[in-house]
């Protein structure tokens, strides 16, 4: 992908960078042993344009996994499949309020809450194409490798690690096949769903991303449509109210800006029309949210005026 380096919002970033790259704060994740390898002071910032426009500053060529910032894509390709109505029934849309790994579902439908958190992204891992494994990892791949514009694969390491230890996703998994959230048996979802979580990206690429959700669902660097428009209003509602966790309200109200983060340090953030925004550094606050991360998308929000409701 072609970055460019010079103008002013090539100058705004390094400034940015500058000070954010020296926030202290947080911990890298340890409960997926292989993450707690990462290193804490990495930070890379990117922003690409829907006319296809990249701008990066730091560790922004640096792998990591995607982690949770898959969600808001795989709902996106649950919904394209699917339908809003088949997809409603086995997830809401509703915050929790809760940590994104809760074991939890609303005691009303008995399904997960919203797609953001593991529950009900598990739920949606079940909506994945494929008579087999490989099948539906070859159209998991698929979909993020349009998404980002270039090939993506997976971190072995990382996809072992999270499955030999994911015990509490697994609980998640049972408990909603006890509740016919899920019908087919958990280890297979569980299996696309560690490698969804483990796909390897960089800060580029889900800049890339987000530019894509903020371009209706076409990768502005390659044209193609990775999602379909009609349901880009769903992903993007969804990540503005459950996007950050348990500080969704929170960073709503200070940054307004759709958003998610994963556990090894990043986030994306799309702004309809205009720009996807990632920030990738390790170091994780209490709610899983990257600390570098969530002061950077503050500053960039504030700076270019992107809150939702904020009109000067
Ligand atoms: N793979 C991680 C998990 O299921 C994703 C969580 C996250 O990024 N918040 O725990």
């Amino acid at each position: 992908q072609p970055v460019s380096a010079d103008g002013p919002i090539a100058d705004y970033l390094s400034d940015l960078h500058f000070r954010i790259s020296r926030l202290g704060g947080g911990n890298v994740a340890s409960y997926i042993p292989e993450l707690a390898k990462a290193d804490p002071n990495l930070c890379g910032i990117a922003i690409a344009t829907t006319d296809g426009k990249i701008y990066a500053v730091g560790d922004a060529d640096h792998a990591f996994t995607i982690q949770s910032v898959s969600k808001p894509f795989v709902y996106g390709y649950a919904l394209a499949r699917y339908g809003r109505e088949t997809v409603l029934q086995r997830v809401g849309v509703e915050p929790t309020g809760e940590a994104f790994n809760s074991i939890v579902l609303d005691d009303k439908h008995n399904r997960p809450f919203n797609p953001m958190v593991n529950a009900g992204a598990i739920a949606v891992a079940e909506t994945i194409r494929g008579k087999s494994d490989d099948e539906r990892v070859a159209n998991m791949l698929d979909l993020f490798s349009r998404l980002a514009g270039r090939q993506l694969d997976i971190d072995e390491a990382v996809f072992r690690s999270e499955r030999d230890t994911g015990h509490r996703n697994r609980a998640i998994a049972y408990m909603m096949l006890n509740t016919g959230m899920i019908r087919r048996p958990p280890e297979e979802i569980l299996d696309i769903y560690f490698r969804q979580c483990a796909v390897k990206v960089t800060c580029v690429d889900l800049a890339v991303m987000g530019a894509t959700l903020a371009n209706k669902g076409i990768n502005p660097l390659t044209g193609q449509r990775a999602l379909p428009e009609e349901y880009i209003p769903d992903i993007l509602t969804v990540m503005n109210s459950c996007g950050m966790y348990n500080y969704a309200g929170q960073w709503s109200y200070e940054v307004g800006i759709p958003a998610k983060s994963g556990v090894a340090g990043s986030i994306m953030a799309a702004i309809p029309g205009q720009i996807g925004i990632a920030v990738f550094s390790p170091p994780i606050d209490e709610h899983g949210n990257s600390v570098r991360g969530v002061a950077a998308c503050r500053e960039i929000a504030h700076d270019f005026g992107l809150h939702v409701f904020k009109t000067s």
